[in-house]
């Protein structure tokens, strides 16, 4: 019983994204669908297998992360910087390898072989993809990414949306 009450708990606050990929805030579970609803967030990562949320007029998934249509303004930021959360949301927890769910980052350039810690270097991988690629680049062991890594840009429009 223990292990259910602390599911439950652990699915209590949604993870929410700035529209650069880098975490803001994490929310209630009820302000995230009321976000959602509102069409200020879009779903990143679901529950697996799914939570559903049952009002008195609608169904609604419950999502672990979700990610801001417009992008907040910070006033300090020291950068664009590269996150292991910021990659795997920018590749929608996808591997980049596989297309497969991913919960690891993989160095397209391996870090021993002077791959950089930037944008461009990282891609969501899962735990079997990395494992294969090892210390080489993706000709060496014959793999293909699926996509080109960039560097997430700020939305040009800086609305703030209502945020509790
Ligand atoms: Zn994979």
């Amino acid at each position: 019983m223990r292990h259910l009450h602390q599911d439950r708990n652990r699915q209590q606050t949604v993870a929410v994204y700035n529209a650069d990929y880098r975490v803001l805030t994490h929310v209630s579970w009820q302000e995230a669908i009321r976000l959602l609803l509102r069409g200020s967030v879009y779903v990143i990562e679901r529950h697996s297998p799914a939570v559903h949320i049952h009002s008195p007029s609608t169904i609604v998934e419950l999502p672990v992360s979700v990610a801001l249509r417009e992008y907040v303004h910070i006033p300090y930021r020291p950068g664009n910087r590269v996150t292991r959360q910021g990659v795997l949301a920018r590749d929608g927890f996808t591997c980049a390898y596989c297309g497969g769910r991913a919960d690891t980052i993989d160095h397209v350039i391996p870090r021993s072989r002077g791959g950089q810690d930037s944008w461009e270097n990282c891609v969501a991988a899962c735990a079997p993809c990395n494992g294969r690629k090892d210390n080489r680049t993706p000709g060496e062991a014959g793999m293909r990414l699926l996509w080109e890594p960039y560097e997430p840009r700020e939305r040009a429009r800086y609305r703030v949306p209502a945020l509790a």
